[in-house]
């Protein structure tokens, strides 16, 4: 058997599933998938429930709950966790009626948020900093492996050749799987994310998609269902997709999360002097942003942020024009025009977007 079909769900007719749900919902029912965020800070999960009818705002969908003893999230002689609703999208699963996703914040018995709650933090900074608009767009990069946890479509004794002809490629020895990428740009313009572009990366079987630019908690709440989508898409393919900032050691390329971010005075004209203000902030606050870049506090990063492959040092801060090579990048263009928004490349893939807009926000708008 080739590693490429030991997959279980690669093994099933992907055709018959449309007969069922081609079959009409009865009148006023709902399917609704609630999505959360895991006690690990990086792992989705996901139930369903029937609704009697569509509700209008996130605020009006049922509270729900979960066995958090089963999500490394509660012990179990405690263990329900509540899911309140924050954000709906349409279902790009179970189309033919009004399905949604319904992605949740999470909550203790306590009416206390979970420890892998980011996002009310987040939430809370950007209620403060709302009139000056703050803008986020996240590059998502990813990788795809085969049941085993090796890259997609590379040997199985042995490695692809090097590092060149992969990044935006084009042919069948350049990318692999690129159903699963078009599958997924697809879903989530369907879904209602605001996916803003594609392409395949360096490493084989290494791929990015962005998301934004999204005011507020648009571009983070955005990420996380793409990120549901894209795992569920590539469970049908019997493909396994991993954020890990650097799946594979030695000469490739790791994954990052770069986070783009301008306020309405950045964007305006001289907002050049803005962003030199928030990138002066930042260079005082390296280590807390280290911190909140990846769900292990700088651990992940550190296998990633070594100064090779297009990153700087997890140990300095550096910033400047088009140089890759920056934790912090003013675009080519941005530099040209005098205004637009900065790139800040440390995030690693694995990261939490809530904490990462949280320590843009606080450290660049709040003063904090
Ligand atoms: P790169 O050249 O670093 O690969 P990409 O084209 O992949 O850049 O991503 C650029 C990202 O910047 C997109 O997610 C886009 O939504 C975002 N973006 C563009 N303008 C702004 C802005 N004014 N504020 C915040 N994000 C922005
Ligand atoms: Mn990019
Ligand atoms: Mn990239
Ligand atoms: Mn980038």
């Amino acid at each position: 058997m080739s590693v490429l079909d030991n997959s279980p769900n690669a093994k099933l007719d992907k055709t018959l599933l449309d007969k069922y749900l081609r079959l009409p919902l009865p009148e006023g029912k709902v399917q609704a998938t609630y999505i959360w965020v895991d006690g690990t800070g990086e792992n989705v999960r996901a139930k369903d429930r029937t609704l009697d009818f569509l509700p209008k705002a996130p605020k009006d969908y049922p509270i729900w709950t979960y066995d958090g003893s089963s999500t490394y999230q509660s012990e179990g002689r405690n263990s329900d966790i509540y899911l309140y609703p924050v954000a709906v999208y349409k279902d790009p699963f179970k189309t033919g009626g009004n399905n949604v996703l319904v992605l949740c914040e999470t909550y203790n018995y306590n009416k206390e948020p979970t420890e892998s709650n980011k996002r009310r933090a987040c939430a809370e900074a950007a209620e403060r900093a709302v009139d000056t608009k703050p803008w986020f767009g996240i590059e998502q990069e990813y990788t795809l492996l085969d049941m085993d946890g090796r890259p997609w479509g590379w040997p199985t004794n042995g490695f692809p050749g090097p590092q060149g002809p992969y990044y935006c490629g084009v042919g069948a020895d350049k990318v692999f799987a690129r159903e699963v990428v078009e599958a997924h740009y697809r879903a989530c313009l369907y879904a209602g994310i605001d996916l803003a572009g594609t392409n395949a990366e360096v490493m084989p079987a290494q791929w990015e998609f962005q998301v934004g630019p999204g005011e507020g908690m648009k571009c983070a709440d955005d990420l996380w269902v793409a990120r549901y989508i894209l795992h569920r898409i590539a469970e049908e393919y019997g493909i396994v997709v991993t954020f890990d900032p650097k799946p594979m050691a030695g000469n490739w390329n790791g994954s990052g999360a770069h986070c783009n971010f301008s306020t309405k005075a950045m964007r305006e004209d001289n907002g050049i002097i803005e962003i030199e203000k928030a990138i002066d902030k930042l260079s005082k606050q390296h280590l807390r942003h280290i911190q909140a870049y990846d769900p292990k506090g700088g651990k992940d990063n550190l296998r990633r942020l070594t100064g090779l492959h297009e990153t700087s040092s997890i140990h300095d801060f550096s910033a400047g024009v088009a140089n890759r090579g920056a934790s912090i990048r003013i675009p080519r263009g941005v530099a040209e025009d005098k205004k637009g928004y900065l790139e800040d490349r440390r995030p690693s893939s694995n990261c939490d977007p809530y904490s990462v807009c949280n320590a843009l926000i606080r450290t660049c708008i709040l003063d904090e």
